[in-house]
């Protein structure tokens, strides 16, 4: 390995050493790093390595509401806003028990990456709580997105900081949140979020993005070996909003989703799913998919299973950080599996990438994969902007040609260094490029 590169990833290992997840996102765009630091001593000279391994700021607070029963409840906030080379810090807000400085750190630095991937002037930013959604009534829901806002607004603006949603914040959490900001800023400041309710100042397609650019994404790495989705039989893990509608765009393009999950376990159904079934049970109930099989003849729910056991042509994983292991992995290459494409932020672990290079899997990281949610927020930002509201069939074409686009540059550096059909390297390295000179361009700061 390249010095500079060990030393500097020495360095980030030794001042982040109890955060793994946030290591192991660092480590693997570092190591996409070596061919390029040879020829660019300036990513050296200037200690871009170091810098861009440093969020810029960090921002933790306690988050205090009161339950319906009338008790104090206290949560963890965070907003890391890691880069804002290219623009304001993007990214969204996680509300999920697992939280912790480590998650958002992770995030935050995918999301650098994957920002600039998207071309559209967007730095890298997440935040989040380990406030636990689930169970909580609507009532509960406002009063901890009031509260996580009172503390959160002065670090926000239109050209400063523009949170979204992530799993557990949705259209709903938004407005709460946007309805605080509003209050105690007295401005309509609606840039200041992007994922608003259609018609609130939300942009048509925000909700399909991740889904849909997946799946954009993997009809364009298909068609370089001659491939497509129709006829296909997928598996798509998580069940949430990128889950859903990954899977939607997946049938309208002619393939067989047959299963999808939760926490708690994975759905069969070998006649392709419904997704309207899983939507009423996900989205309106906020149930549980093992409800599933009860509404669907011939459907089958697998406590505590995976999908990857399921034999499959593709695979989204759209679930969460490393849900795809090396023995999952090992399942889809014995059962043929040809691709595998990351709604998710990190689904997969490392083992289980090399296993599909190894293997000759086409692999779409996430940060290349599913950047079509944050693009489509860059959208909403135009739009609010410059008060406009364009049509669903505009923004899914701009989407559409953001995602070719992002598939383009992967597949240009992978080409230019060698490494043919590596779309992780590809993503590092184009996402890389254009912030390292913009650090350069803007001085030691
Ligand atoms: N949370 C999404 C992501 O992981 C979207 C962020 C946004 O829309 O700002 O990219």
């Amino acid at each position: 390995m390249n010095e500079y590169l060990s030393q500097a990833l020495q360095t980030v290992t030794e001042r982040n050493a109890s955060q793994s997840l946030f290591l192991q996102a660092v480590t693997e765009v570092f190591e996409s790093l070596e061919p390029i630091l040879a020829e660019t001593p300036d990513i050296e000279a200037y200690s871009i390595l170091e810098r861009i391994a440093e969020p810029e700021r960090q921002i933790m607070f306690r988050v205090s509401w009161v339950d319906d029963r009338g008790r104090v409840q206290v949560n963890r906030g965070y907003r890391v806003g890691f880069s804002s080379v290219l623009g304001p810090y993007k990214g969204g807000m996680r509300f999920h028990p697992t939280v912790r400085l480590d998650v958002i750190k992770f995030l935050a630095f995918e999301q650098i990456f994957k920002n600039s991937l998207t071309g559209l002037g967007i730095g890298g930013g997440k935040g989040g709580s380990d406030f636990n959604p689930r169970g909580k009534s609507d009532g509960e829901i406002m009063r901890f997105c009031q509260a996580f806002m009172s503390e959160l607004y002065h670090f926000l603006g239109e050209s400063t900081d523009v949170p979204a949603g992530d799993i557990g914040v949705g259209a709903r959490e938004i407005g709460y949140l946007f309805g605080q900001y509003k209050r105690l800023t007295k401005r309509f400041a609606q840039g200041v979020l992007t994922g608003k309710q259609v018609g609130l100042g939300g942009s048509l397609v925000r909700k399909e993005a991740t889904g849909f650019g997946a799946v954009y994404f993997a009809s364009e790495m298909l068609a370089t070996r001659n491939e497509s989705l129709k006829g296909k039989t997928c598996v798509v893990s998580g069940s949430g909003n990128v889950a859903i509608y990954c899977a939607r765009k997946i049938q309208e393009l002619g393939g067989t989703v047959v299963a999808m999950s939760d926490s708690e376990g994975s759905i069969h159904d070998p006649n392709g799913v419904d997704l309207d079934i899983v939507a009423a049970i996900k989205e309106v109930e906020r149930s549980r998919i093992s409800q599933y099989p009860q509404r669907r003849p011939g459907s089958q729910f697998f406590h505590g299973d995976k999908v990857w056991k399921f034999r499959c042509d593709v695979a989204f994983p759209c679930a969460t950080q490393n849900e795809l292991e090396l023995e999952d992995a090992q399942q889809l290459v014995d059962n043929d599996c040809m691709a595998v494409i990351e709604g998710a932020n990190m689904p997969s672990t490392p083992k289980a990438i090399a296993l599909f290079r190894e293997k000759d899997l086409l692999f779409a990281p996430g940060k290349a994969a599913n950047a079509g949610g944050v693009a489509v927020s860059a959208l909403e930002m135009q739009q609010n902007a410059s008060l406009q509201h364009w049509t669903f069939k505009k923004v899914d074409q701009r989407l559409q040609t953001i995602m070719a686009d992002i598939h383009r540059e992967c597949v240009f550096y992978s080409k230019k260094y060698h490494r043919p059909d590596d779309y992780v390297f590809g993503a590092n390295v184009g996402g890389f490029i254009k912030v390292a000179g913009g650090m350069q361009a803007y001085g030691v700061i």
